[in-house]
């Protein structure tokens, strides 16, 4: 079973995908991972395929490949060749709107198809900035992620609260389930 795809040398690179219904925040999501940066419009969706993003794990370099819909999602059609090779997943809904976080089960259930069970995959509640407008607990995002035995997060891409977090967590798993089949 292929976990990883070995870069060059000694560099890790893993697939990551993001997921998830349009408008959710993932393109912003990825723009304040990868550079930092966050769009009040659109725009953040469009042309980008993927970015590849350095990080360090117990002292190793580990590239995440992070890719985005490009909008493909508001058509529901994600492309076979979108998860081909995935190791990794975040699945995001927007706090803000319960419609978002009932898409979740489709998501994962596309992801399953698509990609091996064991998928390392991360539940997103994302902009938990916006307070007064939320439409789904915490508790209920988690109790959703213990039950299909998910991580879980909050996140705000407008404000990077637990954005890098997120993709840390992800990627950190990853390196520890390919360290543990290697030795
Ligand atoms: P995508 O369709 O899932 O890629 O979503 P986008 O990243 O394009 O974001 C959709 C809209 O939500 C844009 O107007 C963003 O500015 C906004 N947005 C994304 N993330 C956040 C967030 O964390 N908080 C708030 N308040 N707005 C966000
Ligand atoms: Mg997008």
């Amino acid at each position: 079973m292929a976990f990883y795809s070995e870069d060059s040398g000694d560099d890790y690179l893993f697939k990551i995908v993001l997921l998830g219904d349009s408008g959710v925040g993932k393109s912003n999501l990825l723009a304040r991972f990868a550079r930092n940066e966050f769009y009040s419009n659109s725009k953040s969706t469009i042309g980008v395929e993927f970015q590849t993003q350095k990080m360090e794990i117990n002292g190793k370099e580990v590239k995440a490949q992070v890719w985005d819909t490009a909008g493909q999602e508001r058509f529901r059609a994600v492309t076979s060749a979108y998860y081909r090779g995935a190791v990794g997943a975040l699945v995001v809904y927007d706090i803000s709107r319960r419609q978002t976080f009932d898409s979740v089960g489709r998501w994962l259930h596309e992801l399953h198809t698509h990609c091996d069970m064991n998928v390392v995959t991360i539940l997103v509640g994302n902009k938990k900035d916006l307070k007064d407008a939320r439409e789904v607990s915490t508790a209920d995002g988690k109790s959703l992620a213990e039950s299909e035995t998910l991580f879980f997060t909050e996140t705000s891409a407008l404000d990077s609260s637990n954005v890098n977090a997120a993709f840390q967590t992800i990627v950190k798993e990853i390196y520890n389930i390919l360290s543990k089949k290697v030795m």
